[in-house]
């Protein structure tokens, strides 16, 4: 029998930086409560309390000289209000995505706008996010939204701003972005769904239907763990879902060849190992290493380093990034190309590798920025050398204009192009070829003073001399061309005729 681990199972980013967050507050020796279930395992929850940090339910428990930390599903403005009034020292365990919600709904309420949370009303989450507005509105799905509408209809033609619980499905969200586009004026859209949950998720769908027996393991109240057994019941025949080792009945595993494990986004590394290890004391064979699994979601970024990453999520500003590790990587839209004529959606899509560099690396709030116009400015410097060395025709886009010529952006290196060399006829403005794409010659490259010159002409002359090339070989007598006349003189007319010159005589 063979034991296969899924690739995302166990703590997320989000939930990885929360629980090392609230360790690290133990370990500090500084008195600490956490407001609230961190996250949602009651066996990490247990273990923190026994390293003193307790749980407290409401701000006015928080005793006075304590530190707070606020859980991974957030809080709303008043409760940080609040905390700041007594005078705590607030630990933010928020998840980065969920704080990004907090900030687009309030800007939106700044602007005018109505925010429409779709989610579960009483999930907590959902509760911080409606507490960073006056007057949220929040909706569990397309149904509950064309209610509200119908209850009145001057609700279509407000200014409505969607977001979406990060844990909430595709499937609802697509449903009210559908419903919202057909029946409002003004609305707008932030699919603030969680990449990393909806990758676990289609990663377990896939990984159970290779799999005999499946066995999910996660607490029995996370709601991110229930859903993910459903979803192995839809590829798998047999599924257990246990809170722990002890809970795990090994009977049931008998005779299937393959046996996957997975594990909720809130499940520790140490549950999934009692898990792991009980099935190794019955002989039984672990594909991979857990302590090898460990190890790759632990590595450590800096500022300059390579990484690859899976894209998760695409927004209008930003393109996320699962990076395997405990940080949510974006890389913002202007970081993605130097092209200014290239869309997002024909260069990035959802499950895409992708390969970047690092700018940022910001511990405190678990986020990592990144760049993928930056990793191929330096690919794109081997690149143009290379063409310059081996007189490569390159293709770029024109992004300025000068009265000395113009500048392509070849692979996110500027390219100078002098007038002479465009290509363009005298006295025509050199901005006619903005955002053009042209192809050139590199003809010059010093890449410690980052000065690289090209030339248009050189390949507009190559490219009519080989298509004269081209009409030479076939012309013949007798045979029909159609030019372009050149020039008039008194004996006949220059034509052009693809590059070769012919001659009409006037008899
Ligand atoms: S599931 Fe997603 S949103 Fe929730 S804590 Fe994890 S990373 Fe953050």
């Amino acid at each position: 029998m063979k034991i296969r681990l899924a690739k995302s199972a166990g703590f997320c980013y989000g939930v990885k930086r929360a629980v090392e967050l609230a360790e690290s507050a133990a370990q500090s020796g500084e008195p600490c409560v956490m407001l609230g279930y961190i996250i949602h395992n009651s066996d990490v929850v247990d273990h923190l309390a026994r390293q003193g940090v307790k749980v407290v339910e409401d701000p006015d428990q928080v005793p006075e000289g304590y530190g707070v930390i606020i859980r991974s599903h957030g809080e709303s403005r008043a409760t940080y209000q609040r905390l700041e009034q007594r005078g705590a020292k607030i630990l933010d365990a928020t998840c980065p995505n969920v704080t990004r919600i907090h900030r687009i709904v309030a800007k939106a309420e700044e602007q005018g706008r109505q925010p429409v949370i779709i989610g579960t009303p009483n999930h907590p989450e959902v509760v911080a996010i409606a507490g960073w507005c006056r007057h949220p509105v929040v909706l569990p799905g397309a149904d509950e939204l064309e209610e509200w509408l119908r209850e009145d209809e001057n609700r279509k033609n407000l200014p409505l701003t969607f977001v979406s619980q990060t844990t909430s499905t595709r499937k609802i969200w697509d449903g009210c972005v559908k419903k919202a586009k057909k029946e409002c004026t003004n609305a707008e859209f932030f699919d603030t769904i969680c990449g990393a949950t909806s990758k676990r998720q289609e990663e377990a769908h896939q990984f159970a239907a290779q799999c005999d027996k499946m066995v999910v393991i996660g607490d029995g109240k996370s709601s991110n763990t229930k859903r993910l057994a459903e979803i192995c019941r839809e590829s798998c025949p047999d599924v257990q879902l246990i809170e722990r080792a002890a809970d795990l009945d090994l009977s049931r595993l008998a005779q299937a060849e393959v046996v996957g494990i997975t594990a909720g986004a809130s499940t520790p590394a140490w549950i999934i190992k009692e898990v792991c290890d009980k099935m190794s004391d019955e002989n039984m064979e672990i594909e991979k290493s857990f302590a090898e699994m460990l190890e790759e979601s632990i590595k450590t970024l800096n500022t300059g380093d390579k990484v690859t990453g899976t894209v998760v999520a695409i927004t209008p500003t930003e393109i996320q990034v699962d990076l395997g590790t405990k940080h949510a990587g974006y890389i913002p839209v202007s970081e993605l190309t130097d092209d200014p004529t290239a869309k997002v959606e024909d260069l990035v899509k959802v499950g895409d590798e992708i390969e970047t560099f690092v700018v940022r690396v910001n511990d405190q709030e678990g986020v990592v920025t990144l760049s993928k116009k930056r990793l191929d400015v330096v690919k794109g410097w081997e690149e143009i050398e290379a063409a310059r060395e081996n007189e490569t025709v390159m293709e770029g886009v024109v992004t300025e204009d000068n009265k000395g010529g113009v500048v392509v952006s070849v692979k996110g290196i500027r390219v100078f192009v002098p007038a002479s060399q465009t290509g363009l006829p005298r006295e025509t403005p050199m901005n006619t070829l903005l955002k053009q794409k042209v192809r050139l010659i590199i003809t010059e490259v010093n890449r410690a003073r980052r000065r690289v010159v090209g030339s248009i002409s050189r390949v507009l002359r190559a490219e009519r001399a080989a298509a004269a090339e081209k009409v030479w070989a076939e012309i013949e007598p007798g045979k029909h061309y159609t030019g372009t006349v050149k020039s008039l003189t008194s004996y006949g007319a220059f034509v052009d005729i693809g590059g070769v010159d012919g001659m009409v005589h006037t008899s």
